[in-house]
């Protein structure tokens, strides 16, 4: 179903959450009306920066339009912080003056459009109608990624690089932790503890309580995990390996694996106690998360000082080790226990990747800059890049970029 605005067709049919930021009563009238009378979306307007940046902390927003100019900041830093915030949210920026500088600088801060004042109603319409979309078929592609440990810090020494990558690639993560680690230290600090670092990792926390050092890989340890499963209906699963001197950690891999039987992707990480059969075949890049996953591994406080296990040169040069195989520097290693996503045809250089029959996907998605060119979803591409052509390549990779150099090429929105 369609309409005509400005002699523009404009799909009527998405209806989406807005929010937009304009300094300019009378001009944000301007909009409210046009996306709101005529484009049936739902739009709240906020004046200044701060105000933008505290509503971005709720989620839904499908569309985030900002004027690059206001009071208390540059709409350019609100978008910035509404990828850490809310990755999905589709971000277009208002001009009045549409310089190179202008541009090259949206550029860089993986805007998805770019309008100049005065915007037409019919462009304005068609550009958050074409980004309704294309957030929604991403929505779709989206994975739901859950990490499973035995003990509180577990998760985050195997794959919080992994973990940090994915919120980034807008996918939901969840880590499901089955003791407090009693054995270890006090019970309810270390479940602040875990608490801490899961926020800090974006993840949603299942803290379960089965007795430390005495996990079963039978019942009740499956149906503590079942439960969890039917809870998040994840699409990803990272759990223990079986080749790990703890038994808790080697109960957990085989519990996990009857109780994830129709998850579709299980992979096994690496613990500080793995033995030598531990072989992954998977080594996933996290250059850009290495840093976090430390920051992650620091909310361990209890355990930081008493634990050689957690000392940040073993992190550091475990990660590094398992990058001379992988597709970057650092990387965390995984065995395959199981992937349903290979399909051999028309994609067979990506369904490749994505078992890590050779290298690793690059970790994550990355929706903006000019570079990237393993994006499936021709809706989904990037018309400021298509504008900026000529911009030089090494001009659109912005800090915090997911997957460096290689890898950057090859990123794709759920590839983790
Ligand atoms: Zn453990």
């Amino acid at each position: 179903m369609s309409e005509m605005v400005d002699g523009t067709a404009v799909a009527s049919d998405p209806v989406g959450r807005i929010l937009l930021v304009e300094d300019d009563h009378d001009y944000a009238g301007f909009l409210v009306h046009v996306l709101q009378k005529t484009g049936g979306h739902a739009v709240t307007p906020v004046a200044d920066a701060e105000h933008a940046v505290r509503l971005l902390g709720s989620p839904g927003w499908d569309v985030l339009i900002t004027d690059i100019h206001l009071p208390d900041g540059n709409g350019l830093d609100i978008v910035r912080r509404a990828r850490e915030l809310t990755p999905s949210t589709r971000t277009v920026v208002m001009t009045a003056f549409a310089s190179v500088d202008s541009a090259v600088d949206a550029l860089r801060n993986k805007v998805d459009e770019f309008l100049t004042k005065p915007v037409r109603p019919g462009d304005l319409l068609e550009t958050v109608n074409r980004l309704l979309l294309t957030a929604r078929a991403a929505a779709k592609r989206r994975q739901r990624v859950l990490a499973i440990g035995a003990h509180p810090d577990d998760v985050e020494i195997g794959v919080a690089g992994i973990l940090v990558a994915n919120r980034a690639a807008g996918n939901e993560t969840a880590v499901l932790t089955l003791t407090c680690g009693a054995e270890g230290g006090e019970r309810a600090e270390r479940a602040r503890e875990a608490r801490a670092a899961a926020e800090f990792l974006g993840a949603e926390l299942y803290l379960r309580d089965l007795t430390d050092t005495e996990i079963s890989e039978g019942q009740p340890t499956v149906a503590v995990i079942e439960e969890v499963i039917n809870a998040f209906n994840p699409t990803v699963v990272y759990t223990h390996s079986v080749h790990d001197n703890h038994q808790d950690h080697r109960n957990t891999s085989l519990a996990s694996t009857v109780a994830c039987r129709k998850v579709p992707r299980l992979y096994c990480y690496q613990s500080p106690s793995a033995t030598v059969d531990f072989r992954p075949t998977l080594f996933v890049g996290i250059d850009d998360f290495l840093d976090d996953k430390m920051t992650a591994i620091e909310a361990y406080r209890s355990q930081y000082a008493i634990r050689e296990y957690l000392a940040p040169d073993l992190t550091r040069a475990t990660a590094r080790y398992w990058g001379r195989l992988g597709p970057s520097r650092y990387a965390e290693s995984l065995e395959v226990v199981r992937d349903r996503t290979g399909v051999v045809g028309a994609d067979q250089p990506d369904s490749a990747d994505a078992v890590g029959r050779d290298r690793a996907p690059a970790v994550g998605a990355d929706r903006g800059a000019g570079t990237r060119t393993g994006a499936n979803d021709p809706g989904d591409e990037q018309p400021i890049a298509e504008a900026l052509s000529d911009v030089p390549v090494e001009a659109t990779a912005g800090p915090g970029r997911v997957g460096a150099g290689d890898a950057a090429a090859r990123t794709d929105e759920t590839a983790i």
